[in-house]
């Protein structure tokens, strides 16, 4: 044979080569394709003339190709290509430099091997060995493997979280009457409604049989855990369709939370389990928390909440308004509306037994217009006793961040006929946290007339001159100051601070929880403003107030021995 003959059979052969060949010079400009290569790739020599063009799908070839010049090594990888249709396959590549006579390196031949089927097997073996085959969800490996770095996670930032084991009611009957096409259907069922109901960072995942399990990570107390406890509970309130059958299903759930309950995944998992246990040997629909005393805490929570649901359209909510003093003067200038819920067994109880709750559950919303209204009344009923009186009254962050927060105090100001200059919002530090949006509301509201109070100043995070973004007029220094500012003198110069600061700024300042004499005299030598304390008065419910505006209608009052009155008793905290 010819020389020329065995050239022609080589390139023969390597041109309709099963396997994909392709040649490049040192530029990356491709001299050869045979034809595999464009049936796998969809790109002929033509296509790539050069690497400038950079296709999108011969770019994964490319770093290889000169790894393998600057090596003068072949270079072997798996890796994902796009085709010139877009679809994409896997390939095992090759990238060979091939020297020319002189030694020098001039070429790279490149060998690809289509190993798409091989890949997609190992992808769904390994989709099967982390995911149930029923349900999608993830298993048991899976769950463990996120619970094990959750924990670390937990551990790191002192943070809690929770995990909850959920097992149907009386599954077997249905497996056993309905058959197990049933089964498997209902399990189905559950679980699209356990995914689509929780947000990506709570797993779901199914343990086997009809055991679902829930990772909480992220959790800051415990009421939050007991609120997707009821959330959990409360997705099996409609029936299920299996076919053809109306099935009304309940389930059990037993909780661990960590650190409480146990430091590392079986310890937790073994607790929520005997948590279930206990929960099913009640009856059905019931959960329980392996902390025992937690149980007691959360339905002593659920009572509360299902009262405090009831009671707005009860009348049970009250208002107490607590005069704010103009220092220099002695004269009342406004005062505080402070709510109180005259709970029909408990008594009366204070804002921090149920502001929580309320936000936690919305009713905040409701809540807090009737708050407003009320005390929008009550101030054009004083105006007459009082015409400057200024009315403060709290908003809460749930109520900040409703869309119709603005439209909803304009509304009420017209309604009831106050003037909103005579209105003045307290917000807290937090409601701030979101520059762009907190900036347009107040906007707003300050130019309707309405004036800001910044409550609670000092707790928080924000520094006295990120406060120049906002229309803020009023900064209320918070009570913790006040009250150890004669016998810590770091409280004093905080307080001296913020006082000059503020007016600085111009913007004027009240002190919270003013009990004492010299404190009075304190802030007084710092140049406060206005006051606020028990040292005036407590909170007062309205008839004893409009009392007290009647008596200092022509001048500064003295006081005389007043006595708290609205100011509820603190029983122990419900949780804890
Ligand atoms: P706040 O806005 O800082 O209200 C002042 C709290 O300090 C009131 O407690 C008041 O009774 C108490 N206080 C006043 N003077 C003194 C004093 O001299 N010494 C001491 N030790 N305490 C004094 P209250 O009424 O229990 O309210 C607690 C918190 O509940 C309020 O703190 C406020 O954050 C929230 N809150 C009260 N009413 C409402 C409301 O209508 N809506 C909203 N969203 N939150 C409210
Ligand atoms: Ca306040
Ligand atoms: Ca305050």
């Amino acid at each position: 044979m010819t020389e020329n003959e065995t050239l022609r059979l080589f390139s023969e052969a390597i041109l309709h080569s099963p396997v994909a060949v392709a040649l490049s010079d040192a530029k990356g400009k491709f001299l050869f394709t045979n034809d595999r290569f464009t049936q796998l790739t969809g790109y002929g020599s033509n296509d790539l003339r050069g690497r400038k063009q950079r296709h999108q799908d011969a770019f994964a070839l490319f770093p290889l190709m000169e790894t393998a010049f600057h090596t003068c090594l072949v270079q072997q990888q798996e890796m994902q290509l796009h085709r010139k249709n877009g679809e994409s396959c896997w390939v095992f590549l090759t990238a060979r430099p091939l020297p020319d006579s002189s030694g020098a390196l001039t070429h790279v031949l490149l060998f690809l091997e289509d190993v798409s089927t091989r890949k997609e097997y190992e992808q769904l073996a390994e989709h099967m060995a982390f995911y149930d085959a029923l349900t999608d969800l993830p298993n048991r490996v899976l769950f463990h493997g996120r619970l094990k770095m959750a924990l670390e996670h937990a551990r790191q930032s002192a943070g809690k979280l929770a995990v909850i084991l959920m097992d149907l009611d009386r599954f077997k009957v249905v497996n056993d009457t309905l058959g197990h096409e049933a089964g498997d259907h209902l399990i189905q069922q559950v679980a699209g409604r356990l995914q689509a109901a929780f947000p990506e960072k709570i797993l779901v995942a199914r343990m086997g049989g009809d055991e679902f399990v829930l990772l909480m990570p992220g959790i800051l107390h415990f009421q939050e855990a007991f609120r997707q406890v009821q959330s959990l509970m409360n997705l099996f309130h409609e029936p299920f369709q299996c076919l053809g059958q109306e099935l009304h299903i309940t389930v059990g759930l037993g909780i661990a939370l960590f650190p409480e309950d146990g430091e590392d995944p079986m310890s937790l998992l073994k607790n929520a389990d005997s948590a279930l246990y206990e929960a099913k040997s009640i009856g059905g629909g019931q959960y329980k928390f392996y902390t025992t005393r937690l149980n007691a805490t959360a339905s002593a929570q659920l009572s509360l909440e299902t009262a405090l649901r009831h009671a707005l359209d009860e009348e049970q909510f009250q208002l107490a308004y607590q005069p704010q003093v103009d220092i220099r003067t002695g004269q009342i200038l406004g005062v505080e509306a402070l709510v109180r819920w005259r709970h029909p067994d408990q008594g009366l109880l204070a804002p921090d037994r149920f502001i929580a709750l309320a936000e936690e559950t919305g009713l905040i919303v409701p809540m807090g217009k009737w708050i407003l209204r009320t005390a929008c009344r009550q101030a054009v009923v004083w105006q007459k006793l009082h015409p400057f009186l200024r009315m403060a009254v709290n908003l809460s962050v749930r109520q900040f961040q409703e869309p119709e927060l603005i439209e909803s105090v304009l509304g009420i100001c017209q309604e009831t006929g106050l003037d909103p200059k005579r209105l003045e919002l307290e917000l807290t530090e937090s409601m701030l946290a979101n520059e762009a949006t907190a900036s347009l509301a107040l906007q707003w509201l300050s130019k309707k007339g309405i004036s800001l109070a910044l409550d609670d100043f000092g707790t928080g995070y924000s520094s006295l001159s990120y406060l120049k973004h906002y229309p803020i007029r009023t900064l209320k220094i918070d009570r913790s100051f006040i009250r150890d500012c004669l016998t810590n003198s770091d409280d004093a110069a905080i307080v001296t601070t913020i006082i000059s600061m503020a007016h600085h700024m111009g913007m004027a300042v009240v002190a919270e929880g003013v009990e004492l004499e010299g404190q009075l005299q304190l802030l007084r030598m710092a140049g406060c403003d206005v006051y606020q304390g028990f040292l005036f008065s407590t909170p007062l419910p309205a008839v004893e107030m409009t009392r007290l505006l009647k008596e200092t209608r022509f001048g500064p009052w003295k006081r005389a021995g007043m006595r708290p009155s609205f100011t509820p008793d603190r029983p122990d905290s419900l949780t804890g």
